[in-house]
């Protein structure tokens, strides 16, 4: 799959995993979470939207299958989940903001230079940087604070794990 195919790829996440929702959106990915939705709802939308239905329920992933919806049962940790959809969808698990949805409204993010950002963020925080992202759906500002390095260190565990399932992949094939 190219770039551009990959980046078309759009999801729907079911309730149980708000965290993961967040997660695909930073990755720049268009991501319902179905919050407060009923499965028939949430398999009605993957299929009309053609979203991926990303699940932890068995019984939902099932009924989608049996839909011809297209879906991923995934594990609850967030790492291990992502490493799931790397391996299944070719997702590079690589969060540059300037491509990033907002975690909080699925909104594209726009850069911003910090005078445009002043008054909006803690003092301390335009002191120390330089460069800035604000969703264009809600307004939210966000930077590489420190906060950054928890995500990294989540990207980098969920590359490895990634990398063992490709490897084991190879292994078997060969
Ligand atoms: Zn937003």
């Amino acid at each position: 799959m190219n770039q551009l195919a990959q980046r078309s790829l759009r999801f729907i996440v079911d309730s149980m995993l708000g965290s993961l929702a967040r997660w695909i959106r930073m990755l720049g990915y268009d991501t319902v979470y179905a919050r407060d939705m009923h499965d028939s709802e949430i398999l009605e939308a993957a299929r009309d939207e053609g979203r991926i239905l990303v699940t932890r329920d068995r019984g939902l992933y099932r009924r989608a299958l049996r839909r011809g919806v297209q879906a991923i049962l995934v594990s609850p940790e967030p790492a291990k989940a992502l490493a799931q959809l790397a391996g299944r969808y070719g997702i590079t698990l690589v969060i540059n903001p300037d491509t990033s949805r907002c975690p909080l409204c699925n909104s594209p993010l726009a850069r911003r230079g910090r005078d445009e950002v002043k008054g909006r963020v803690p003092a301390s925080v335009y002191e120390r940087h330089m460069v800035f992202w604000v969703c264009t759906g809600c307004g939210q500002v966000y930077w590489k604070g420190g906060h950054w390095r928890g995500i990294e260190k989540t990207l980098m565990e969920a590359r490895r794990m990634a990398a063992r399932v490709r490897d084991r992949g190879l292994q078997h094939r060969g």
